[in-house]
C-alpha cells in the first residue's frame, strides 16, 4: 500500500493551483491510485493537491521565524551553529544592515511555482512577460510550456525599494507571509525603513482607496443618464403606441399626466416585487459561494430562480383560470413603467443612503468617486445585503426579467384582442419563444452569473437598479410591445431561418458562458480542464482556446445574434423594433472596452498575450 505523508483532518498548508501562495487547508480524503489529496480551503474550496504541494504549517512558521527574528539572542544562536556556513565578514559580528537587506529580500521575492499539470495540459505557451503595473512594478518571469510537459525558469524579481513599496496592494498577502523560495543572500540593496512600509501597505491592501478612474463620460456622464434613460424608455414606450411608429414621428407628443400614474398599478408592482423576495427567501435550491471578495471572504447565494418562475407560472395559470385579464398589462403598460421607475429611484437612493454606513472594503472599486452624481449612478455599496436578502443578485434575475417574460405574455394575449385573432401571431410567438428561452436560461444557469462584471465588479446603484427594474423589463419587451398593434405576416420560412439564427447565437452565448464560469470555479473541471490556458501573475488563468479561443468575448457575441433574432420577426417596415440590437450592441462594445481595461489593469502583459493570440473582438474585423 502506497504510503501517505498526511493524514485526514491534518490542518496544513496547500498550495493554491498556479501560484505560489500557501492557504491553510484541511486533508479530507487521499486517493492512493492517483496519490491525489483532496483539501479543503478554509473558504470552502475543495481541490485536489499532489503530496509536493502541501506542507506543514511548521514548516512556514520555522522560516518565518528564522527569516525575521530580530531577537540578539537568536541571532546569535543562528550564528554559532555549526552548521551554519561560515560568512566571509571580516568584522567580528554580522553586519545589521545587510542582514536587514537579506531579510526583506526575503520578504520581497515573488515566486512563479510550476504549474500543476492539469491546469496547463495540452497548453503549447511560449512567451516572456513583463509584468508592469501602473505602479511601475516590473518583474520578468519566464515560462515555456511544451507539448503537456514543463519548463519554468524563474528570474527573481527587481523591484526599486521606492515602487516595491507602490506596488504591494498588488500582492495578496499570502504572498509576503508564505514564500516558499529559498533564501537567498542577495546583494541587492533597499532602504532600511522598507520592511516597517512593507507591513503597512499589506494592511492597506485590503482597504479601498478613491476611484479616480471615472467610466461612462464621468461625473456628467452619469448625471445626465440619470434622467436621459427615463425619458428614452417613455419616448420609446410612447412612440411604440403610436400608428404610425416611424421616425419622421419622433419624438412624439407628451402623453396626459393620468396616462403615466396610477395608485393601484404601483401598489400592483410594488406587490410584485415583494412576492419575488418571498420566492427567492424560500428555503428552496442550493447556496452556493460567490467568488472570493478582495478581503477574501465568499458571500453565500441561494440559487431558486428556476423554482421561482415555475411558482409565477402557475400563479399565473390560476390567475387566467379564475378570470383574470392579463391584457391589463398592456393597457396600462405606461403606468407600469413609471411606477417601476420610482420604485427603481427610491430602491437607488436607499443604496446611496445605506451606503455611507458600509465598510471601506464592502464598497465597489468604480463607485467611490466621492462626487454624489457619479456613486449615485454608479453604486457604492458592492453587495448590499438586507441580512441574507442581497440586492443586486435579486434584482438582476428576479422582479425585471420574470417580470419581462410576464409583460410578453400579456403582449401576446392584447395581440389576440387586438388583432382579433384566435392565436397569437408567427411574429408575436417566436418573439415570445426566444425571450422565454433566453430567461429561463438565466435561471436555469442562476449560478453562473456570480461570475459575471455586474456581481464581481460593479456596484448596485442607481445604472443597475433602473437597468433591473425599467430598461430590462420595458425596454427588451418592445418587439412584443410593438406587434400588438403593428401585426407582421411572417412566413414559415422565414419563420425557420430566424429560429436557426436564434439557435447559433444561444449555442454561443450558452457555451462561451458555461466554459468561463466553469473555468473560473474550478480549473480542473474535467469538462474545461483540457483547454489551453494563459497563467497570469494573479494566480488566475485566461482560456486561450474553446470559445473563448475563438473570439474575445465570445458570450457578447452570441448575445448580439441572438438580440438581432428577436428583432427580425417585426418585419421591416420600421427601425423602432430593431431599437434594441442597436443599443445592446453598442452597450456590449463598450461593456467589452471596460473589460478589457480592467482585465489589462488586473493581468497586465498575460492579458495582452491573450489578445495577440486571440485577435478578433466580437464584431468581427475589429483588432
Ligand atoms: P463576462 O461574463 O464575459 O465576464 C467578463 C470577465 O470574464 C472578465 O472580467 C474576466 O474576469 C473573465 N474573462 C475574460 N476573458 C477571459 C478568458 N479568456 N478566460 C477566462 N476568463 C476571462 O461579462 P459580463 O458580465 O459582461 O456578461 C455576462 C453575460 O451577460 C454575457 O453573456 C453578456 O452577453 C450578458 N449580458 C447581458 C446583458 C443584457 O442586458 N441582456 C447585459 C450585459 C451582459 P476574471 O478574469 O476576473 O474572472
Amino acid at each position: 500500500m502506497p504510503s501517505r505523508k498526511y493524514d485526514i483532518g491534518d490542518t496544513v498548508m496547500g498550495r493554491w493551483p498556479g501560484s505560489s501562495l500557501y492557504y491553510e487547508v484541511k486533508v479530507k480524503a487521499f486517493n492512493p491510485s492517483t496519490q491525489l489529496y483532496t483539501v479543503k480551503y478554509v473558504d470552502g474550496t475543495e481541490l485536489e493537491l499532489k503530496e509536493a504541494d502541501i506542507k506543514r504549517s511548521q514548516f512556514f512558521k520555522s522560516k518565518r521565524e528564522s527569516s525575521r527574528s530580530k531577537s540578539p539572542s537568536r541571532r546569535r544562536s543562528r550564528s554559532r551553529s555549526p552548521g551554519r556556513p561560515v560568512r566571509r565578514s571580516t568584522s567580528r559580528g554580522r553586519d545589521p544592515n545587510k542582514e536587514k537587506e537579506s531579510k526583506i529580500y526575503d520578504v520581497l521575492e515573488v515566486k512563479l511555482s510550476p504549474l500543476p499539470k492539469s491546469v496547463i495540459n495540452n497548453a503549447n505557451v511560449q512567451y516572456e512577460k513583463k509584468i508592469s503595473t501602473n505602479n511601475e512594478v516590473n518583474s520578468e518571469v519566464f515560462h515555456k510550456v511544451e507539448f503537456g510537459q514543463y519548463e519554468e525558469k524563474q528570474k527573481a524579481v527587481t523591484v526599486t525599494a521606492q515602487n516595491k513599496v507602490e506596488a504591494l496592494p498588488e500582492v495578496d498577502r499570502a504572498d509576503v507571509r508564505y514564500n516558499l523560495r529559498p533564501r537567498k543572500e542577495d546583494n541587492e540593496k533597499v532602504s532600511e525603513n522598507f520592511e516597517r512600509k512593507v507591513e503597512e501597505v499589506t494592511v492597506k491592501s485590503v482597504r479601498k482607496s478613491k476611484t479616480t478612474e471615472l467610466e461612462f463620460g464621468g461625473r456628467i456622464g452619469a448625471f445626465i443618464m440619470i434622467f436621459v434613460l427615463p425619458v428614452i424608455v417613455f419616448l420609446l414606450l410612447v412612440t411604440c403606441a403610436k400608428k404610425d411608429p416611424s421616425i419622421s414621428n419622433f419624438p412624439p407628443s407628451l402623453p396626459a399626466f393620468s396616462t403615466l400614474w396610477d395608485s393601484q398599478v404601483f401598489g400592483i408592482v410594488g406587490l410584485w416585487f415583494l412576492l419575488q423576495v418571498f420566492l427567492h427567501l424560500l428555503p428552496v435550491g442550493k447556496v452556493v459561494d460567490g467568488l472570493p471578495l478582495e478581503s477574501g471572504k465568499k458571500l453565500k447565494y441561494r440559487i431558486n430562480g428556476f423554482y421561482a418562475i415555475l411558482v409565477c407560472a402557475v400563479m399565473v395559470g390560476a390567475a387566467i383560470f379564475y378570470g383574470t385579464d392579463f391584457t391589463y398589462v398592456h393597457d396600462h403598460f405606461l403606468q407600469f413603467a413609471s411606477s417601476a421607475f420610482i420604485f427603481s429611484v427610491l430602491l437607488s437612493l436607499y443604496l446611496y443612503i445605506r451606503s455611507r454606513w458600509a465598510c471601506k472594503d464592502e464598497l465597489a472599486p468604480n463607485g467611490n468617486s466621492g462626487n454624489l452624481f457619479y456613486d449615485f449612478f454608479i453604486g457604492r455599496e458592492l453587495n448590499p445585503r438586507v441580512k441574507s436578502l442581497d440586492l443586486k443578485y435579486f434584482c438582476e434575475l428576479r422582479p425585471g426579467l420574470i417580470g419581462w417574460v410576464l409583460i410578453n405574455f400579456s403582449m401576446a394575449l392584447a395581440e389576440m384582442k387586438e388583432q382579433n385573432i384566435e392565436y397569437p401571431s408567427l411574429a408575436m410567438i417566436l418573439v415570445n419563444a426566444f425571450q422565454l428561452i433566453y430567461v429561463l436560461d438565466a435561471l436555469w444557469n442562476e449560478e453562473a452569473i456570480l461570475t459575471t462584471m455586474d456581481i464581481v465588479h460593479d456596484g448596485f446603484g442607481y445604472m443597475l437598479a433602473f437597468g433591473d427594474l425599467v430598461w430590462v423589463p420595458f425596454v427588451y419587451s418592445l418587439q412584443a410591445y410593438y406587434l400588438v398593434s403593428h401585426p407582421n405576416q411572417l412566413s414559415w420560412l422565414f419563420g425557420a431561418i430566424i429560429i436557426i439564427l436564434n439557435g447559433i447565437g444561444y449555442l454561443i452565448f450558452r457555451k462561451a458562458n458555461s466554459q468561463k464560469n466553469l473555468f473560473r470555479r474550478n480549473p480542473h473541471d474535467s469538462r474545461v480542464a483540457h483547454l489551453k490556458t494563459i497563467s497570469t501573475a494573479t494566480g488566475k488563468s485566461l482560456l486561450v482556446s474553446g470559445m473563448w479561443g475563438f473570439v474575445r468575448h465570445p458570450n457578447y457575441l452570441g448575445d448580439i445574434i441572438m438580440a438581432f433574432a428577436w428583432s427580425l420577426p417585426c418585419g421591416f417596415s420600421h427601425i423602432l423594433p430593431y431599437f434594441y440590437v442597436l443599443y445592446f450592441t453598442c452597450l456590449l462594445i463598450h461593456r467589452e472596452a471596460r473589460d478589457e481595461h480592467q482585465c489589462r489593469k488586473k493581468y497586465g502583459s498575460a492579458w495582452d498575450e491573450y489578445c495577440r493570440q486571440v485577435r478578433y473582438r466580437i464584431i468581427p474585423g475589429i483588432y
